[in-house]
């Protein structure tokens, strides 16, 4: 194993990080034990880093930082212990360390796919669950709806493996040496969404769909066509109003056009067949966004605009998203949910809030709308939008601290191009209205308007109390913890703190 000291780490975006002053990169499951109960002994706290393509401060350690990079293997899958009713799922055994990309390339070797993922794929597994990582599809789960069973080294040096009560392991024939099997809810539906907070994840027992085929078309409309199809669900149905539609995304242009509407973009993926016949066009992506979205140029661009010119925006953003349109584009599941314009992407900055939609509730549409008035009045103090809103369309999740616990959700996302003036000032008049509005904040994105307000978590998640008893039996000397769960008192909201919880 490799430890580098004072090796300085930032998020990608390079708003939060430093220098750490032990940057590890365990080669084995035998070094993450050995540097949790090192950093235990020493009264240390340890933390595990994905990609850092967290926006928010969630990832950042304070003292040991454990980079899986080196633990990024597909692992055997021992059948003989999984139990028989579990035996036709596509079950895949993978470090934690591997990237979204890399799995998704294994995974096409073995004629697999993921059943969804978010927009770009340079987040690890471990990162993208650790903070309930999703893509678009009401009936499609957020990454930790995949995880069967995962891996733990925790307090102590423990590896735990967890599953829910009724887990895939047989543990009448459980023998994995030097590992304890944990069948229980409460412990696995907390520990798949865990914020890094109770230990590091050595790796996962992911459960994946047989490869399949998707077709992507992008249609422009204007936003009052689209309002009323969201409010009625009709959106997420063929013609025939009772066939599903996969996946359905909006981006929605927060300023007026000409016709004193808002232009959309409505992204659709459709299950097809995998032998139907593909012409050029339909092997491709619109060539010039795909293009412009891969030039470094494309950023500097927006960039300069929103600097010199920002009142050029509004205009701007209804090109883009006019160029965006695409009759049809058909490929592998893979590669039509990954979204592309890395280069832009990645110099993105964004907050991103939940809004349940169960019962007909329909909140995103009203906070949506007030964006739209706040986007407008903002103009007069020359602060401006960068990017279309988005909107994304998830089911319910099992994780306890997952913003789509209680239902069905529709996300509003808010990107920003890095760098646009005030974008702070601008993100938060956003938050307030989403959270206002009920909306929940995505915890990997911009969620500042949760400091301080414990109370927000406490409302917004029925199960936190279970998932904090976890946190407190696994992390009980908050070894775990970073300055983000000390800030937002993550294990503690609403409990009394016993005694004996020192702070590391
Ligand atoms: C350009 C861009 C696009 C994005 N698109 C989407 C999107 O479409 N949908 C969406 O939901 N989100 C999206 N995000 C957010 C991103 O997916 C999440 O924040 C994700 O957590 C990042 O993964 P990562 O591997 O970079 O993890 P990091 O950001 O490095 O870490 C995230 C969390 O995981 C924990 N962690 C990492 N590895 C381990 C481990 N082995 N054991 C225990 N804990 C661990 C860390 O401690 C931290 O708490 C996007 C982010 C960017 C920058």
């Amino acid at each position: 194993m490799r430890i580098i000291k004072n090796k300085r780490w930032f998020n990608t975006i390079k708003k939060f990080g430093g220098r750490m002053p032990y940057y590890c990169i365990p080669k084995s499951l035998q070094d993450v034990i050995l540097l949790v109960k090192r950093a235990e002994s020493e009264n240390k706290r340890i933390k595990a880093v994905g990609s850092g393509h967290s926006f928010s401060d969630v990832a950042v350690p304070e003292s040991y930082l454990v980079d899986l990079k080196k633990l990024d293997k597909l692992l055997s899958l021992d059948k003989d212990t999984i139990k028989p009713d579990f035996h036709t799922l596509n079950l895949v055994h993978v470090e934690g360390g591997m990237t979204v990309q890399k799995f998704n390339r294994r995974m096409e070797l073995m004629d697999l796919c993921v059943a969804n993922m978010g927009g770009i794929d340079n987040q690890t597994l471990a990162g993208a669950i650790a903070t309930g990582t999703h893509g678009t599809g009401l009936g499609l789960p957020s990454f930790p709806g995949m995880v069967r069973s995962l891996l733990l080294v925790t307090h102590g040096g423990k590896c735990l493996r967890i599953e829910p009560t009724n887990g895939i392991t047989n543990a009448d024939q459980y023998n994995e040496t030097g590992v304890e099997l944990v069948q229980n809810d409460k412990i696995f539906y907390s520990a798949i969404l865990s914020l890094g907070c109770f230990g590091i994840v050595y790796s996962f027992i992911l459960e994946m769909e047989k490869m399949y085929y998707l077709e992507e078309t992008k249609k422009c409309y204007e936003w009052s066509t689209i309002k009323p199809q969201l409010e009625d669900r009709s959106l997420f149905y063929e013609k025939d109003g009772t066939t599903p539609i996969r996946g359905v995304m909006v981006q929605v242009n927060p300023y007026e056009n000409d016709q004193k509407d808002h232009t959309c973009i409505v992204v659709r993926h459709r299950l097809i067949e995998k032998k139907r016949g593909r012409s050029i066009g339909d092997a491709t992506r619109n060539w010039i966004s795909s293009i412009l979205g891969r030039l470094p140029v494309s950023y500097w661009v927006i960039r300069r605009i929103a600097n010199k010119n920002a009142a050029k925006m509004p205009k701007m953003i209804d090109r883009s998203l006019r160029s965006l349109k695409d009759k049809r584009y058909i490929n592998k599941g893979y590669k039509i949910l990954y979204q592309g314009a890395e280069f832009v992407k990645i110099r993105a900055y964004d907050s991103e809030f939940a809004f349940d939609m169960t019962g007909n509730k329909n909140d995103f549409v009203v906070a949506l709308e007030e964006m739209f008035k706040k986007a407008e009045s903002n103009k007069a103090d020359k602060l401006y939008q960068t990017a279309p809103m988005g909107l994304r369309f998830v089911d319910q999740s099992p994780a306890y601290l997952s913003p789509e616990y209680r239902g069905q959700v529709a996300y509003i996302d808010t990107p920003f191009i890095l760098h646009t003036p005030k974008l702070d000032e601008i993100l938060l008049g956003y938050q307030e209205i989403m959270l206002k509005n009920k909306g929940i904040p995505h915890w990997g994105k911009i969620n500042t308007i949760l400091d301080g307000k414990p109370e927000i978590i406490q409302a917004n998640y029925p199960k936190l109390k279970e998932w904090q008893e976890v946190f407190r039996e696994f992390n009980p000397n908050k070894i775990f913890s970073n300055k983000f769960s000390d800030r937002l008192n993550l294990g503690f909201i609403g409990e009394e703190v016993p005694s004996e919880n020192l702070n590391v």
